[in-house]
């Protein structure tokens, strides 16, 4: 039996969204990781990867759970080949005078056309 135990902040926008009791458009999921668009998008595609866990932002994730960020990563680039050409901006906002605005770490995937510089 599996006795981890899940990390979820029933007060966190990403959780309710992970956890389904929030609507999204799912793009991906498994066992670690879910994926949904973005319902303000800056690009042709733009789509949020998020832990299942609850993490503040992506330094927390790296200290804890190295495998699980790098995993984000694969799953990126999983996304933007299946919606584009395999080229992608990935962006994690850390902190709120970066722009963070929900504290739970999400990689915000910009892809499905070309990207201003
Ligand atoms: P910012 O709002 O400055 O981009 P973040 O990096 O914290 O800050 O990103 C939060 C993202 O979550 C935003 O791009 C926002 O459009 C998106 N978002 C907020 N609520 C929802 C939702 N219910 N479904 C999908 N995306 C959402």
């Amino acid at each position: 039996m599996d006795e981890r135990k899940t990390m979820t902040d029933p007060d966190c926008l990403f959780c309710k969204i992970v956890n389904c009791d929030i609507p999204s458009e799912k793009v991906y999921e498994d066992a670690s990781v879910y994926a949904f668009r973005d319902i303000n998008p800056k690009a042709k595609v733009h789509v949020l990867v998020v832990p299942r866990e609850h993490y503040r932002n992506v330094d927390e994730l790296a200290r804890a759970d190295a495998q699980l960020l790098a995993h984000i990563v694969e799953v990126a680039q999983r996304i933007a080949d299946q919606e584009y050409d395999g080229s992608y901006r990935l962006v994690f906002n850390t902190g709120e005078k970066a722009g963070q605005t929900v504290f739970h770490v999400h990689a915000h995937v910009l892809t499905g056309e070309p990207l201003d510089e």
